[in-house]
């Protein structure tokens, strides 16, 4: 592990393919479940946003998700359309203007499980103007990515090949051309020659080889195809190591599975 704050986290996978980089990346991102709402039955709306509008922007709140209490509605027991405890959670907002105009924030939401409820309270769902009411009863369930972004459990999640930068010190003159065109500063010159301060950071943008003055450069932008780096955002809905490691049990299961069927042809 490279580094890791409360949403995000970077780290290294060495010895696999750019195939394999790439399935982890889309299991996170399409195949992890998340908790988000699904179904709203509105009592009552008098704000100006229409039915289904009001209903789409209470989808695209992140919840925070217990993956261990909850399971996907197709994979529950109790096969029903309006779900369990198992395979739902309630969430209920009621929210009247009275003297003043006033926005509705993400926070009004009362969710039935503690465990399941917006990761920020600050999301403006409607602004309701004097008079105005919403009263609506919402209920979420676990979803994957490739059915709607909804239930996509990361803002970013993406890799790079591990960088490699190499310094000919022999043509070097230490013109310090390529330290200040870096956009990511991690060049610096020590006793006039360039050194890598930072290699991790390179994006491979190799604008330090094109300000070379020397003919081929001195400077090289290399990587190694077996090694990357990723970095994964988490929306706040689980924590960042929780997507990765989901992410990975996808692929050993799909993996396990195709074992599976290929002795079952023998
Ligand atoms: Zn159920």
């Amino acid at each position: 592990m490279l580094g890791r704050d409360k949403e995000s986290i970077r780290f290294v996978i060495r010895g696999v393919s750019p195939a394999f980089a790439n399935a982890l990346r889309r299991a996170i991102i399409a195949e992890v479940p998340t908790m988000a709402i699904e179904d709203v039955m509105i009592i009552e709306n008098s704000s100006v946003l229409y039915d289904e509008m009001l209903s789409h922007r209470l989808g695209l709140i992140p919840l925070s998700t217990d993956l261990d209490s909850y399971v996907l509605p197709e994979d529950c027991d109790c096969k029903s359309e309006l779900g369990c405890n198992r395979c739902r959670a309630a969430l209920s907002l009621e929210s009247e203007a009275t003297a003043e105009s006033r926005y509705v924030y993400s926070g009004e939401l009362k969710a039935e499980n503690p465990d399941v409820k917006p990761v920020s309270d600050t999301i403006p769902i409607a602004k309701l103007a004097p008079g105005q009411k919403i009263r609506l009863e919402a209920y979420a369930r676990l979803g994957k990515g490739f059915e709607h972004a909804k239930w996509q459990p990361v803002s970013s999640a993406g890799y790079k090949y591990m960088p490699s930068l190499t310094v000919d010190q022999r043509k070097c003159d230490g013109c310090e051309k390529c330290v200040k065109m870096c956009p990511k500063r991690i060049l610096a010159i020590r006793n006039g020659k360039v050194i890598v301060e930072r290699e991790m950071d390179c994006t491979m943008c190799r604008e330090c080889e094109r300000h070379c003055p020397q003919k081929p450069s001195a400077i090289r932008v290399g990587w190694d195809d077996g090694t990357f780096v990723f970095y994964v955002e988490s929306t706040g809905v689980l924590s960042p190591e929780r997507v990765v490691e989901e992410g990975a049990k996808i692929l050993a299961k799909k993996a396990s599975q195709m074992h599976k069927s290929i002795a079952a042809m023998k």
